[in-house]
């Protein structure tokens, strides 16, 4: 195995078990491994540290996969990892009433880069490094073996893989192609998820929680489902009781699959409304009428994609949230998150306490929530905690 050295002084990071190098930590790489080749890390005064996967045009040059000595990256290695991340899930795959989950969640699940959600009978994977894709072939016969599926399902159509070298890629990895749309079932809501299509790798799974929380909440309420995709928080709302739900989405797509997916669910609804346009002027538009809300949904997009946007992304949130809390009905909640992983739970707060202030209103947290637990954060990886939202309550 090829020995990559450390610039003196950075090997505090590894020693606490982070798991990303970057280029600038690296003196010295003995040899010339391939994207995606395990190298033996070691600090500048040659103490191994552990192994990683080599990434040569990514700014994060080595991911770590194993820390200490001794570690060795082979086939087997990469089957027990896979085999660790689907075991921890024995609970969740055991529940009846949902059939949907992430089996590996990347450096949390010591897999930096690899991404696999089960959606009913098939497996659906994204790669967005060189090490997982050195290990493709090996990766999807272990989750075959560890989860048994009809088929595996690749979504590696993102643009950090550009960083890496590698190009988008979509397809059939093993077994059976997947239907047009897979009906999944969480927590007694069906939905149909556009796997080939859809967002991520179609389904915002990590809500998952926080849409069965939101349930508690909904029993009679008119709810606004901002930023809706394809229904997940309004139809959950809807299954609970709510009184009527209005979806509120750019994407003309999303919003048909919201609606066959109200048609899926027994709904005891008066009313399903499904508004095509954005969010932020179709907020304003109901302020002006002077429309309310018992309950509301905010869960937009990522705003923050760098550090350089993160003081726009924070504007972006705060206007959002404060539109939002205009339209609560006194004692009304609002359930708002963020996705962005530069956002911390911090300044999140902040930006919503500044809106409550801005808007004039006693609120409280009734509580923070964060991605569900099929989505763990590494304990030494704090970048993997990127979903943070607060449920709060406006007088
Ligand atoms: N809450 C959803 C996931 C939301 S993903 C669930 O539980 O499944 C974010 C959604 O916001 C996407 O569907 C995207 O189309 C939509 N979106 C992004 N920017 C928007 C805007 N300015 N106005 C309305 N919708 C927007």
């Amino acid at each position: 195995m090829t020995d990559l050295t450390l610039h003196p002084n950075r090997d505090y990071s590894v020693l606490r078990r982070h798991p990303w190098i970057f280029s600038g930590a690296v003196a010295r790489v003995d040899g010339a491994p391939a994207p995606g080749d395990p190298v033996r890390v070691l600090a500048s005064d040659g103490a191994v540290l552990g192994v990683g996967a080599y990434s040569p045009t990514s700014q994060i040059r080595v991911r770590m996969w194993a820390f200490g000595a001794g570690a060795a990256v082979d086939a087997a290695f990469v089957d027990g990892r896979v085999a660790r991340a689907v075991g921890a899930r024995a609970v969740l795959l055991a529940e009846d009433a949902t059939n949907a989950f992430r089996l590996v969640n990347a450096e949390a699940d010591g897999l930096p880069g690899l991404i696999a959600d089960r959606y009913g009978e098939w497996i659906v994977c994204q790669f967005t490094a060189a090490g997982t894709e050195r290990w493709k072939a090996e990766i999807v016969a272990a989750l075959q073996r560890y989860s048994p599926c009809r088929g595996v399902y690749e979504r590696s159509d993102v643009d950090v893989r550009e960083h890496e070298g590698l190009l988008p890629v979509t397809g059939v990895l093993a077994g059976e192609p997947p239907p047009e749309r897979i009906e999944i079932v969480e927590n007694g809501c069906r939905y149909l998820v556009d796997v080939r299509e859809g967002h991520k790798t179609g389904f915002y799974l990590d809500q998952r929680d926080n849409r069965q929380l939101v349930k508690r909440y909904s029993n009679g309420c008119d709810v606004l489902n901002a930023f809706s995709y394809t229904g997940g928080f309004g139809i959950a709302a809807v299954a609970a009781g709510a009184a009527s739900v209005t979806h509120v989405d750019l994407s003309a797509p999303s919003l048909e699959l919201a609606k066959t997916n109200t048609g899926l669910n027994t709904c005891h609804v008066e009313e399903s409304r499904f508004i095509q346009g954005n969010v932020f002027e179709v907020l304003r538009k109901f302020r002006d009428e002077g429309r309310s809300f018992d309950l509301v949904v905010l869960d937009p997009p990522k705003f923050a994609e760098s550090k350089n946007s993160l003081m726009k992304a924070a504007r972006g949130y705060k206007d959002i949230n404060l539109l939002g809390i205009k339209l609560l009905r006194p004692g009304g909640v609002l359930a708002t998150f963020s996705c962005s992983g530069l956002m911390t739970p911090e300044l999140f707060h902040k930006v919503v306490a500044d809106a409550a202030v801005d808007a004039g209103r006693d609120m409280q947290v009734v509580t923070r929530l964060q991605q569900a637990e099929d989505h763990p954060e590494g304990l030494c990886f704090p970048e993997g905690l990127y979903l943070k939202g607060l449920l709060c309550r406006a007088w």
